[in-house]
């Protein structure tokens, strides 16, 4: 019954069909687990249940608008990229190599902190990671998932979960019920799963929004991605193949809006100065994008047979490249738990799960959405003791090479350890 069902409804991903696809299931049918989401992470969640062949019913949700974001993926999100099967020749060519990460003081307050310089090459790595455009990475991974058997594909977004003791029955808005024993819920911001099964979220804002673009420049950027730290905000650049650059722009709510109303000369201009021109001549500004800046954090990872991964989890402001980078290490250890207690016979929405998987992304995420959530207001505060602390950080980071060396190391993979496929 399963497998007929397997085949007979998978739908395609790029044109999912008009008319319900599980048109025979009835509440008789049950997968192993439910993923919810077709964002990066709950795409790759579903790959990853998908390559572990567990029996999994995929909801990617309402069509997504075109994404203009690249995400600097560190070396273990590469590695789960590769374990799934997507990291070929065809996604690595749209992407640049990580092998220096700077920070530069931009604000021009004093004292002025000195310019950090984090190289791969001083532990032991060609690169940090890579600067992957957002929508050829969600291509590869929907075209991944078309060649997992044991993962059913549903059209039509997730209406609610109905969570009980034994099960959860997921309601959607094109079929009938399916039963699941867990669900990975990874259904973004306002995600109708994380409210199911009972679980709060703290939300706050930043009076900031970001610009994402990409840009063309006269000099190399030699795989070295800058971080200009501003009085409005952070201005990051991330490498792209040839002569080009990524851009996340973080200014108050106000002035991106007047930036995202430049035409593309004068935004060029204004680029090329903001950066100290240290990329020659600035051109052919690609779509720009806005992201409003805030950050929330869900109050568990995991209850009810729910676990939460991505952006329904916690969101972090785009500094330092941690949001996909902590979802993916979410979807990952999601995916190893219920992986290993099938394997073992026990039951995979069982509490002690949910509780081991919210211990372990707590202690990874945390630390680093109050780290990201200090630097940006140090930034943003004129409050002098804050500048003083953050050119004296900034000066040790500069100083001392075992401190700079341990920050690369944490950067790349948590003191607690990686799941296992995310492991060199
Ligand atoms: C400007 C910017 C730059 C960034 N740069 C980086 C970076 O360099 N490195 C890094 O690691 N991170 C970065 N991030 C963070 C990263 O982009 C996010 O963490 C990531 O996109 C979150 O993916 P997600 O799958 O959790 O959420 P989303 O992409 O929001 O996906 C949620 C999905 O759920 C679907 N959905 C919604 N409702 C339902 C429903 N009822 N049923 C079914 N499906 C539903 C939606 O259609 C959507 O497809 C950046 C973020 C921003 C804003």
């Amino acid at each position: 019954m399963i497998g007929v069902a397997l085949c007979a409804n998978r739908t395609d991903l790029h044109r999912p069909p008009r008319s319900p696809i599980h048109t025979l299931m009835n509440e008789d049918v049950s997968y192993d687990l439910a993923v919810v989401g077709g964002g990066p992470a709950g795409l790759s969640a579903a790959c990853l249940a998908g390559v572990a062949g567990l029996r999994t019913a995929f909801w990617p949700g309402p069509e997504r608008a075109e994404d203009l974001r690249t995400t600097a993926l560190m070396l273990p999100a590469i590695r789960l990229l590769n374990h799934i099967g997507v990291w070929g020749d065809q996604l690595e060519s749209e992407c640049a190599p990580l092998a220096r990460l700077q920070i530069r003081d931009a604000t021009g307050r004093r004292p002025a902190a000195p310019t950090v310089t984090f190289d791969a090459t001083e532990i032991g790595q060609n690169e940090f990671g890579w600067n992957v455009p957002v929508a050829p990475l969600v291509e590869a991974l929907r075209s991944r998932l078309q060649g997992c058997a044991s993962v059913a594909v549903f059209e039509g977004g997730v209406s609610e979960l109905d969570c009980s003791s034994e099960t959860v029955l997921v309601r959607s808005e094109a079929n009938l019920p399916i039963k699941t024993k867990v669900v990975i819920a990874a259904d973004g911001q306002k995600s109708v799963c994380r409210k199911s099964a009972g679980i709060s979220v703290t939300r706050w804002e930043y009076p900031q929004t970001a610009i994402v673009t990409s840009f063309a420049h006269s000099k190399p950027h030699e795989n070295l991605s800058i971080e200009f730290h501003r009085k409005a905000g952070p201005l990051t650049t991330v490498p792209l193949p040839g002569d080009r650059s990524s851009l996340v722009w973080i200014e108050t709510d106000e002035d991106a809006a007047e930036l995202a109303a430049l035409d593309d000369a004068a935004f060029a201009r204004k680029l090329a100065s903001e950066t100290a021109k240290v990329f020659g001549q600035v051109s052919d500004i690609t779509k720009r994008g806005r992201f409003h800046i805030a950050g929330s954090v869900a109050r568990q990872f995991a209850k009810n047979r729910v676990l939460l991964v991505g952006e329904t989890a916690h969101v972090i402001p785009p500094i330092g490249a941690q949001g996909l980078n902590l979802s993916l290490r979410d979807a990952a250890l999601a995916v190893e738990l219920i992986g290993e207690a099938n394997a073992a016979g026990t039951d995979i929405g069982a509490n002690t799960l949910m509780k081991a998987y919210d211990q372990r992304r707590r202690v990874d995420v945390f630390p680093r959405q109050l780290a990201i959530d200090v630097l940006n207001r140090t930034l943003i505060s004129s409050f002098l003791p804050f500048q003083g602390a953050r050119s004296l950080g900034l000066a040790a980071l500069q100083a001392i090479g075992p401190l700079r060396r341990s920050i690369m190391q944490e950067g790349l993979a948590p003191k607690q350890g990686l799941p296992k496929v995310m492991e060199a």
